[in-house]
C-alpha cells in the first residue's frame, strides 16, 4: 500500500513543501494532499506597499491550486482538528484524511479582537492594520486623506510575521509624507513592546538610529492594553498613553485555531513546538511543522519558511524510509527592509549569529545592514522569486539553506549606528 503525506495549509510553506516533495518522491508510491480553506494565494510581503499606492492589491493574489505541481491533490476545506494519536485529520463538514506523515503549514492568524477596543469604535476609520488585504486597501484610502496629525504605528505583542514590516511602514510613511510635501505636519511614532527597534542588538541599534534620523519617535516596552479609537489613544498596561489621529496596528498573532482543538499538537498560542534543527514536532514523530505555524526561536518570515523547506522535505523523505533525521536547519533568516526613497537594507542571520554588517551572500554581493538602491531592487525582485522559485520549491542560485558566514564582519561602529 502507498504512503500518504498530508500538508495542512497551502501558503508559502505548504506549497513549497508539496512541490519539493513531489519532485523527491515517486507519485506511484507516495500521495501528497494539500488542504487549505480558500483558493487565493496572497503574496503577503506586497501588503506593505499597498497603503502607499506602490502595489495594487489585485496583483498580489493568484489561484492557490495553480501553484501546486501535477500529482498533488488540493482539497479546499477548513481543517477542524487533528487526531494525532490516530494519524487522522478531520475537516470541517466531517470528511477525514489519514496520513503517514503530517506537515503543519497553517501559518499564523491575526487576532485583533483579543485587544480591548481594537476592533471597536474607530476601527476602519482611524484605526487600521496593513497585515491583511482588506486592511491594507482601506489604509491606502485613509492615508491619501490624511493631511497632518499624529500617526502611530503599533505592534501589540510578539511574535508577529515579518517583525521588520512595521519599521518599514514607518520609513515609507516618512518618504510618503515628504513626497506629498506635508512631512512637517505629520508626527510619526513607533510604539513597540520590544526594548528597541528590533530583537537583536546590532540590528536594533542600526534600525533605531534610522528611525531617529527620519524623525520617528520610538516608544519602547509599550504593551498595548487597550486601543481607544474614539478618544484617539493607545493605553499601555502600565498606564502610559500614546495619542493618535491615525493608528496603524499590528494585532496579536496566534497559530491556526484548529491547532488548539487538536490535543497535544500546539502550545498556548496554538503554534506547534518543534525541534529547531529537524523541524519534527514534539507532538509525534510523524508530524512536522514549517513556517509561521512552528514555534521556533526565529522570525516568522517567508525566507525562513523557504530555508526550512530543504531540511524539512529531506526529513520527511528520511522518516518514510525509517532513516535518522537531518538536524541541519540553522535558523537562517534573511529580510530586505525597505527604507524609502528607493533604498533598502538587508539583514541575514541565524540562531547563533545576529544580523551583522558586511555583504551577502559572499564578500562580494548585497550590502548588509546598510541602505542601498541594490537592496531595494532585491526587495522588488523577491516577488518574482516568490512565485517562480520559492513556491515551486527550487533553490535560489547562490543562496543555500544554511546561513553564509563569509562576507559578514563583527561590527566596529557602523555608520548606521552612529
Ligand atoms: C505585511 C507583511 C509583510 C511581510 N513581509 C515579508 C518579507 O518581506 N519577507 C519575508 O520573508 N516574509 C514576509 N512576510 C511574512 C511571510 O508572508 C510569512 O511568514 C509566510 O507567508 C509564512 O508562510 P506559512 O506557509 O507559514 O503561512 P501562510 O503563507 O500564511 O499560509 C498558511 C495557510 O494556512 C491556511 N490555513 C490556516 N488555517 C487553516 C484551516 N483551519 N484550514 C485550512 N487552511 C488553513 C491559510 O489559509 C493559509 O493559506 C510578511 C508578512 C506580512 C503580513
Amino acid at each position: 500500500m502507498g504512503q500518504h503525506i498530508v500538508i495542512l495549509g497551502g501558503g508559502t510553506g505548504g506549497t513549497l513543501t508539496a512541490n519539493r516533495l513531489r519532485r523527491m518522491l515517486p507519485a506511484t508510491s507516495v500521495a501528497i494532499t494539500v488542504v487549505d480553506e480558500n483558493d487565493e494565494h496572497l503574496y503577503q510581503p506586497g501588503l506593505l506597499f499597498v497603503p502607499f499606492g506602490l502595489a495594487h492589491a489585485e496583483d498580489l493574489v493568484r489561484p492557490r491550486h495553480r501553484q501546486l505541481h501535477a500529482g498533488i491533490d488540493f482539497v479546499q476545506s477548513a481543517v477542524d482538528h487533528v487526531d494525532v494519536a490516530a494519524d487522522r485529520v478531520h475537516l470541517q463538514g466531517g470528511a477525514t484524511l489519514d496520513y503517514d506523515v503530517l506537515v503543519v503549514a497553517s501559518g499564523s492568524t491575526l487576532l485583533p479582537e483579543q485587544t480591548e477596543g481594537l476592533t471597536g469604535p474607530g476601527w476602519g476609520e482611524k484605526v487600521f492594520t496593513f497585515y491583511d488585504l482588506p486592511g491594507a486597501r482601506a489604509l491606502e484610502t485613509a492615508l491619501a486623506g490624511f493631511d497632518g496629525g499624529r500617526l502611530v504605528v503599533n505592534v501589540v505583542d510578539m511574535p508577529i510575521k515579518c517583525p521588520v514590516a512595521p519599521l518599514e511602514f514607518c520609513f515609507l510613511a516618512d518618504w510618503y509624507f515628504q513626497e506629498r510635501g506635508i512631512r512637517d505636519r505629520v508626527e510619526i511614532t513607533y510604539a513597540t513592546p520590544l526594548d528597541g527597534a528590533f530583537t537583536k542588538p546590532v540590528a536594533s541599534r542600526a534600525l533605531g538610529g534610522m528611525l531617529r534620523s527620519k524623525g520617528v519617535t520610538t516608544v519602547t516596552e509599550f504593551n498595548t492594553g487597550e486601543v481607544d479609537g474614539a478618544g484617539g489613544k493607545l493605553i499601555g498596561y502600565d498606564g502610559r498613553e500614546v495619542p493618535f489621529d491615525l493608528a496603524v496596528v499590528v494585532p496579536l498573532h496566534g497559530g491556526a485555531a484548529f491547532v488548539g482543538r487538536s490535543p497535544g499538537l500546539g502550545d498556548e498560542l496554538n503554534f506547534v513546538p518543534s525541534d529547531e534543527h529537524t523541524l519534527q514536532s514534539h507532538a509525534r514523530p510523524n508530524v512536522f511543522a514549517i513556517g509561521d505555524a512552528a514555534s521556533l526561536p526565529i522570525s516568522k518570515a517567508g525566507s525562513v519558511t523557504h530555508f526550512e523547506g530543504e531540511v524539512l522535505c529531506e526529513n520527511v523523505r528520511r522518516f518514510l524510509r525509517g532513516e535518522p533525521l537531518d538536524a541541519g536547519y540553522d535558523g537562517h533568516a534573511n529580510c530586505f527592509i525597505e527604507t524609502g526613497f528607493s533604498k533598502a537594507l538587508l539583514i541575514d542571520f541565524n540562531y547563533d549569529t545576529e544580523p551583522l554588517p558586511g555583504h551577502f551572500p559572499t564578500r562580494v554581493g548585497l550590502p548588509l545592514l546598510r541602505e542601498s538602491h541594490l537592496n531595494h531592487l532585491g526587495k522588488l525582485m523577491f516577488q518574482w522569486f516568490y512565485w517562480h522559485t520559492l513556491l515551486p520549491g527550487r533553490d535560489i542560485p547562490g543562496v543555500g539553506s544554511a546561513m553564509p558566514h563569509s562576507g559578514k564582519r563583527e561590527p566596529a561602529v557602523t555608520e548606521a549606528m552612529r
